[in-house]
């Protein structure tokens, strides 16, 4: 089933012609309306005619968050204020936000991406999404909401927390759907199984939504037999309007990327040259089709890759994997880079480990974690335990070859959130 499948399913020569023609239009745009561009066009020595090609686009200038932060509040518009209807400020950062706004079209545009996205999952107009995202300034939630209401469904605007009216809503309007953050439901699993709540027998959920951080392909394993549905993984960042930006099929082999609204760049970040097809590199952006606040290859900071190939769902849009891990998430002990992706994948993998880990950087040279194990095991003997974290120690090493200090804790020690959850303490930078 598709939403729109004339451009879900386009022709990619096609797909190329019309990307180049809203790529022309919208430099021009930016070249006539927006200070911060003129200049940076001027700097580099070019005008909208030196677009000639898609592969031109690499003669624009970067867009970073800085720039952002620097032409903050009203510096990067394209339109004059009063085609300006909604304002949103990106999340989970310090210091001046970064203002986005919305125009009449764009809020159309963000929920058509989502209308797309949500189809390509098996929605029909029986589903029921329960949208546990933080409504307000944050894009996750009202992004989502607009584009369920397109296709048709019954949205209930749950936002996060208190759990047990989750719950009760579940089970009262019997929501199918969800759309929460990994950290949250690995949380709301916890209560569920603390109540005796069996989610096939109790509840009638299919799928959840999970976005806004990253999280591992076995931590998904481990929720989709926990909450016993299809859990699909939902990208998206407020710069580029919010989720929607791309999503999995239910081939559930990576994300289809909506290259008719966005031109996908993926670049080694210390070069800032392309990558080859199917390495990792930093995700770059240009909108294509954004009206109030176009921009020209922001730098996400997001590593992926592309998954090469056709998709078995017959979309054309190419596909890219779940975020690896932030250019500036990694952090360097005893001169080794580590992810903390890479952490999260193997605890996630192992028997006894619960829900809940913490990584704590004390100096250059130690890293700790902490890890919450399941009640049983902590109940259990202590060989028991000593076993599982010479395990746990042990796997750790041979990923990131560092030893850790481990530390295994009750589940519910170590704090969670209803938002972004950042699990890196780094004490060196306190
Ligand atoms: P925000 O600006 O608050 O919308 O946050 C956007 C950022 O959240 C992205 O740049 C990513 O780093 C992260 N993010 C969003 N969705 C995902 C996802 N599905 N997997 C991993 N990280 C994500
Ligand atoms: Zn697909």
């Amino acid at each position: 089933m598709y939403w729109n499948e004339e451009i879900e399913t386009i022709d990619r020569s096609n797909l190329k012609k019309l990307q180049l023609k809203r790529l022309q239009g919208t430099v021009r745009i930016l070249y006539e309306k927006v200070p911060f561009y003129q200049n940076k066009f001027k700097e580099l020595g070019i005008t909208p005619e030196d677009i000639k090609s898609l592969d031109d686009v690499r003669k624009l200038p970067f867009t970073t968050r800085e720039d952002l932060r620097d032409n903050y509040p009203y510096g990067l518009l394209a339109v004059s204020r009063d085609k300006i209807v909604r304002l949103h400020t990106s999340s989970g950062t310090t210091g001046k936000p970064k203002a986005i706004f919305f125009s009449k079209n764009d809020i159309n545009q963000s929920a058509e991406l989502i209308a797309r996205c949500l189809i390509m999952t098996g929605v029909t107009k029986d589903d029921v999404l329960q949208n546990m995202m933080t409504y307000g300034l944050f894009t996750g939630a009202l992004v989502m909401h607009y584009g369920a209401e397109k296709v048709g469904i019954l949205v209930i605007p749950a936002g996060p927390g208190n759990t047990e009216r989750q719950i009760a809503l579940m089970q009262d309007f019997g929501s199918t759907c969800l759309h929460l953050t990994p950290s949250y439901a690995l949380y709301l699993s916890e209560v569920m199984e603390s109540k005796g709540i069996k989610p096939k027998r109790d509840l009638s959920l299919k799928r959840a939504y999970l976005g806004a951080e990253p999280y591992s392909e076995e931590t998904r394993k481990k929720l989709e037999s926990m909450f016993e549905i299809d859990i699909y993984n939902s990208y998206g960042l407020s710069e580029m309007n919010g989720p929607g930006v791309a999503f999995e099929c239910i081939c559930k082999n990576g994300m289809h990327i909506w290259e008719d609204n966005f031109l996908v760049e993926i670049l080694d970040p210390s070069s800032d040259e392309p990558v080859k097809e199917g390495q990792e590199g930093e995700l770059v952006l240009t909108t294509l089709c954004r009206e109030g606040m176009p921009l020209l290859r922001y730098r996400t900071k997001d590593i992926t890759k592309v998954i090469s190939g056709d998709c078995p769902c017959g979309r054309t849009h190419r596909r890219i994997s779940r975020i690896l891990g932030r250019v500036d998430d990694m952090f360097i002990v005893r001169g080794v880079n580590i992810f903390p992706q890479q952490i999260e994948r193997v605890l996630m993998s192992i028997k006894g480990v619960a829900q809940n880990y913490q990584i704590l950087l004390e100096s250059y040279d130690k890293l700790s974690v902490k890890v919450e194990i399941e009640q049983d095991f902590f109940d259990g003997s202590i060989e028991h335990l000593l076993n599982l974290k010479t395990k746990i120690t042990e796997k750790l090493k041979s990923e990131i070859l560092v030893t850790p200090k481990v530390e295994l804790v009750e589940p519910g020690t170590l704090p969670i959130s209803e938002g972004k959850l950042n699990r890196v303490i780094d004490k060196r930078t306190l």
